[in-house]
């Protein structure tokens, strides 16, 4: 399946553009920039609400892109992400979230077609799960990779479920210090000399928990200001992309 249907509006603005990864009984879409009406360093799709921008704007966003995808009549859930291995279960019918309210994890998960999960990125990893009728949202920076956050969210599936690995900043941009590093050198090619590979670590992690199919959408976020927010590239006055993961109706 390709993406939905792009290009200029009628109002001349463009719409939102998210790459769009099936998988089994769902389907992952990864946002960038394009098609919101957020201006300046959030211009133009900014999803985060924990940014400067006007949180007015950013529900907008977030309306525009539900609408992208023909999601539109679906629950958008989201998180207060803090970096942890904090993984939440949505349950069938819950409430809409207010900001004060919005749950206080790295990680969600929901087995019902009502249901959009989304978690917002800046060069973290934004990764999508899944099998079983449960899909999953999972924010990963180094910091949630080495806490566990993506076994805290595999280990609610019965099977090992499949993978959607979103763009994040590549190991082209991200120097890290040797305390950092040092978290990593288990892992195959994941540091090299000052600059860490997320995606690797990701990857690694994904294998070592079961998940064999693993799709990429593997773009570097520092190093393509036009399509990409990039917190390393741009400080905290920028936006944030994201992944929305939705449960096909009736999807297995
Ligand atoms: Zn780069």
């Amino acid at each position: 399946m390709s993406g939905p249907a792009g290009g200029a509006v009628a109002d001349g603005r463009s719409q939102p553009q998210p790459v769009a990864v099936e998988l089994p009984g769902a389907v992952a879409y990864f946002s960038d920039r394009r098609g919101g009406v957020s201006e300046g360093p959030f211009a133009t799709l900014n999803l985060g609400l924990n940014t400067a921008d006007d949180p007015a704007r950013v529900r907008e966003n977030r309306r525009l892109l539900l609408a992208a995808i023909g999601a539109g009549d679906r629950t958008l859930r989201w998180l207060q992400q803090e970096h942890g291995a904090d993984v939440w279960c949505w349950q069938r019918g819950a409430a809409p979230t207010e900001r004060a309210d919005a749950p206080r994890a790295d990680g969600h998960l929901t087995a019902s077609s009502r249901d959009a999960l989304l978690v917002t990125t800046a060069d973290c990893l934004p990764v999508a799960l899944a099998g079983d009728g449960l899909v999953a949202a999972v924010h990963c920076g180094w910091r949630g990779l080495a806490a566990g956050v993506l076994a805290a969210a595999v280990t609610h599936f019965t099977q090992p479920p499949s993978a959607a690995i979103g763009p994040a900043i590549g190991p082209c941009c991200y120097q890290v210090g040797p305390e950092v590093a040092a978290r990593f050198r288990d892992y195959e090619g994941a540091v090299r000399g000052d600059r860490l590979d997320l995606r690797a670590v990701c990857e690694q992690q994904l294998r070592s928990l079961g998940v064999r199919r693993i799709a990429q959408v593997a773009a570097c976020t520092a190093c393509d200001p036009q399509r990409w927010f990039s917190h390393r590239r741009d400080g905290p006055a920028t936006g944030r992309q994201g992944v929305v993961v939705i449960k096909r109706a009736g999807g297995a």
